[in-house]
């Protein structure tokens, strides 16, 4: 650990925090953050040569896992031929027909290089569309750092107990609504009494920012019922769940077709790319067509479209079977440890992403997400962090699985939780 000691003695000099997204500082769970300095496949190797499993995958992006041959070849190829024009190029037009071709509720899409772009170029093309200022969200989840929507945010939010920023106006956030998610009958009452005001209801569909957590039946569907009937636009968040839980996300699982659709992580491949897209109509009022702003310098960026384009392509049905016999494996195993070790704790699962939650018996929405005990989930991070398993540095972050884990993987997490979970 020496080097990573050092190393982050420093950046805490030179960065705010030693860090460049705060839940890698582990403020939550204690401890020096390893800094990493390779990862090959499921494993991940840091300054001080220790190896971890990986459960983390870039927060999600990496489904085939680190350096996949295909993605560092195409990654190279194109490096060789210019890293960037600033100018259309042809990888941009093929990924969007992938896109296009994944999602049959995105109809145009348009290329940005972060998740909190995606989220934000939504917001804002709704509500020029509908002329409407409000926005809803869900307590819980998190879409980015875009001031609008830092109102009771997951992620770095919960994980550190600010769920709304500082420098943040209230002018800024006085548009925003905000819902609990899981309660149909609120989403309800809410639309019926402010739907003419709301360009938009934005959601993470299966939640992944405050650890995972699932739908209830219908409740998705309500969404679309109530946001179709006030002519507010629902906008998917699938920047974790689009080509993760299925190829086409929650979309494809539940039939559900969001108005708009952001979509990021895998879509890079692990580098910098992410997206917006959805009816015609609405990505029409952009510029250079319309009158809504958006831009960027790196947007479409080859490397970063290469990067995806390699991944996507591998991409098949058998890829998400696999997650799911690898997501349910993992499932049957830790629940059966948690029984024998009579751990109260609860695994929300869905494919190839899960959390587990100390001290509660059920989660599905962030007031429940709050009663869990981060210090029991703190000391089972460095449990698996000491056995080799490198699970997300919070209780309130989703860990993942790809599919350059094994079987045998996967029985370690079991076979690693079992004895982390011994002193709990
Ligand atoms: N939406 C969701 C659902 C996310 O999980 C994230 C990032 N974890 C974002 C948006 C923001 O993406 P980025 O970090 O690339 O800005």
């Amino acid at each position: 650990m020496k080097r990573s000691e050092k190393l982050f003695a420093e950046a805490r000099r030179l960065i705010p925090g030693g860090v460049n997204s705060p839940v890698r500082a582990w403020k939550s769970v204690g401890g020096t953050p390893r800094f990493l300095s390779r990862g090959q496949g499921a494993r991940i190797t840091d300054v001080d040569g220790r190896s971890y499993v990986d459960l983390v995958c870039s927060w999600g992006s990496l489904i085939f896992g680190h350096a996949h041959p295909s993605v560092v070849r195409a990654v190279q190829d194109t490096a060789a031929r210019g890293v960037s024009f600033g100018a259309p190029t042809p990888g941009e037009v093929e990924l969007a027909r992938d896109i296009v071709g994944a999602y049959p509720s995105i109809e145009k899409v348009r290329l940005v290089s972060s998740g909190t772009e995606a989220t934000m170029s939504a917001i804002r093309v709704a509500r020029a569309f509908t002329k409407r200022p409000g926005v809803l969200k869900f307590s819980g989840c998190y879409h980015g750092h875009v001031d609008a929507l830092l109102v009771r945010a997951g992620s770095g939010g919960a994980t550190l107990g600010v769920p709304d920023s500082d420098g943040v106006p209230e002018a800024v956030t006085a548009l925003t609504r905000v819902a609990e998610f899981n309660d149909a009958t609120e989403v309800e009452a809410c639309l019926r009494s402010h739907g003419r005001e709301l360009a938009a209801v934005i959601v993470e569909p299966v939640v992944g920012n405050m650890g995972v957590v699932l739908p209830k039946p219908g409740f998705l569907e309500t969404l679309r019922k109530v946001t179709r009937r006030s002519g507010t636009l629902l906008i998917f968040d699938e920047v974790i769940t689009g080509f993760r839980l299925a190829k086409g996300g929650v979309q494809e699982l539940t039939g559900i077709a969001a108005d708009l659709t952001c979509l990021g992580k895998i879509l890079g491949g692990g580098l910098p790319v992410a997206a917006f897209g959805g009816r015609s109509d609405v990505m029409d009022k952009l510029l250079p067509l319309g009158g809504v702003y958006q831009a960027g310098t790196l947007s479409g960026n080859p490397l970063a479209v290469a990067a995806g384009l390699a991944t996507l392509r591998e991409l098949g049905p058998k890829s998400y079977a696999r997650l799911e016999m690898l997501g349910s494996r993992l499932q049957e195993k830790l629940r059966r440890v948690l029984r024998d070790r009579r751990v109260p704790a609860v695994l929300n699962r869905a494919g190839s992403m899960f959390t587990l939650f100390f001290g509660v018996e059920r989660v599905g929405n962030f007031s429940e997400t709050r009663a869990a005990d981060a210090k029991a989930y703190a000391r089972f991070f460095h449990g698996m962090l000491e056995r080799g398993f490198y699970l997300p540095p919070s209780q309130f972050e989703a860990a993942f699985l790809s599919l350059a884990h094994s079987e045998a993987d996967v029985d370690g997490i079991a076979e690693a939780a079992t004895e982390a979970l011994a002193p709990l």
